[in-house]
């Protein structure tokens, strides 16, 4: 091996060990790209790179874009599989289909994602709860002022190493809700994962870090009262009284995202045993739950920060610490029996994992300079 693949080697065992979030975009990206003519073409897996854009370019101006977030985990044997592709890439698809921008097939998504991994697959960390985050971004890309539906379309795929979101630690998050602004109301755009739900909440998450927490607990947008999720993860609220425990979580309306990691959930604790059920909570009842010890537990959840607990949350002039500020039992067993799966330390009983690569030791791949590793 030469001086430079070792050197490049070495900076890549760096980054596996330490991957952050998103810091390191891998050597490699997914293209998908659709043209009104001639429909979809590729997925084709480039170097990791800028292209050129026309000033004009129609998704810059009217914010049509769409993402997704997904992840690929090493399993126990070495293998590398993705969690729940078609599922994400059917949500692009109805992302998509809410801005009038072309609908691309799960099927190619899911392709997409899958050829890319497995070009990158040497960049896939295997540490507990470390994935390879996948970032696919599909943008009007007609260059052409017009307000009007566009005529190409392309979606990039991108791929970091990653540890969740907000850091391996699971540290517990403090929330605030909004007193002003609202992030969606019914019949508007926030069940797209579309870029401009998260132009409208940055303003207040800005502000709300500034004030010392870490995300904004939306409430719906007529009434202000109903619970609904934070800016880029659903939560769950867990209850116990005389009956025992039981787990709620706002139901999709139209206004949340429809997290997979929230479906996930839903089903693991099926599994396990828990009642949960799909319900509208108002936060006065969670501030009322909080102080008379029957609201245990909050957590968060969503693809980039897998389940964490919330710790605190700031509302109607007060600053309420819940439970006792750390992790619960039910956020802890839930986060695990998720990873548990995602990670092939349990078997994957609802089909949810996709796998891209064989056992590591008969992989071979190409890296950047050509060279094949076993
Ligand atoms: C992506 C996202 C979620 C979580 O969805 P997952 O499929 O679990 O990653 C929840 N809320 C918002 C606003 C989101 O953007």
């Amino acid at each position: 091996m030469s001086d430079e693949a070792r050197s490049s080697t070495d900076e890549l065992d760096r980054i596996r060990q330490e991957p952050g979030f998103c810091r390191y975009p891998t050597s490699h990206m997914a293209v998908v790209e659709w043209d009104a003519d001639t429909g979809w073409s590729g997925p084709t897996v480039e170097p990791y790179g800028a292209s050129p854009m026309d000033p004009r370019t129609l998704g810059l101006h009217y914010g049509l874009a769409v993402f997704e977030g997904l992840k690929a985990f090493r399993g126990q044997d070495g293998s590398v599989s993705l969690f729940r592709p078609d599922d994400h890439g059917h949500r692009l698809g109805r992302s998509a289909e809410r801005l009038a921008m072309a609908e691309m097939p799960a099927d190619l998504f899911t392709q997409a994602c899958a050829r890319l991994v497995a070009t990158v697959e040497h960049w896939v960390p295997g540490g507990y709860g470390q994935s390879l985050y996948i970032r696919p971004l599909l943008l009007a890309t007609e260059a052409e002022l017009g307000l009007r539906p566009s005529r190409n379309y392309r979606c990039v795929f991108l791929a970091y190493p990653a540890d969740p979101c907000f850091g391996a630690g699971f540290r517990p998050l403090a929330v605030t809700t909004a007193t002003e602004e609202v992030r969606a109301v019914r019949g508007g755009t926030g069940e797209s994962k579309c870029a401009g739900n998260y132009a409208a909440s940055l303003y207040t998450r800005t502000r709300a870090q500034a004030a010392g927490y870490d995300e904004v607990l939306w409430l719906d947008g007529l009434e202000r009262r109903w619970v609904e999720e934070l800016s880029t993860m659903n939560v769950f609220l867990v209850w116990r009284d005389e009956h025992g425990t039981r787990l709620t979580t706002p139901p999709c309306e139209g206004t949340i995202v429809r997290g997979l990691t929230r479906d996930s959930l839903l089903t693991l604790a099926g599994d396990i045993g828990l009642p949960v059920t799909e319900e509208h909570t108002e936060i006065d009842a969670v501030r009322e739950g909080i102080r008379s010890g029957r609201l245990t537990e909050m957590f968060a959840c969503g693809t980039a920060g897998v389940v964490i607990a919330v710790g605190r949350l700031g509302t109607g002039g007060e600053d309420m610490t819940i439970g006792d500020g750390d992790e619960g039992p039910v956020t802890g067993r839930l986060r695990g029996s998720l990873l548990d799966v995602q990670q092939g330390r349990t078997p994957d009983k609802h089909g949810w994992l996709f796998r891209v690569t064989g056992a590591a030791a008969t992989t071979t791949h190409t890296d950047e300079s050509g060279g094949r590793h076993t």
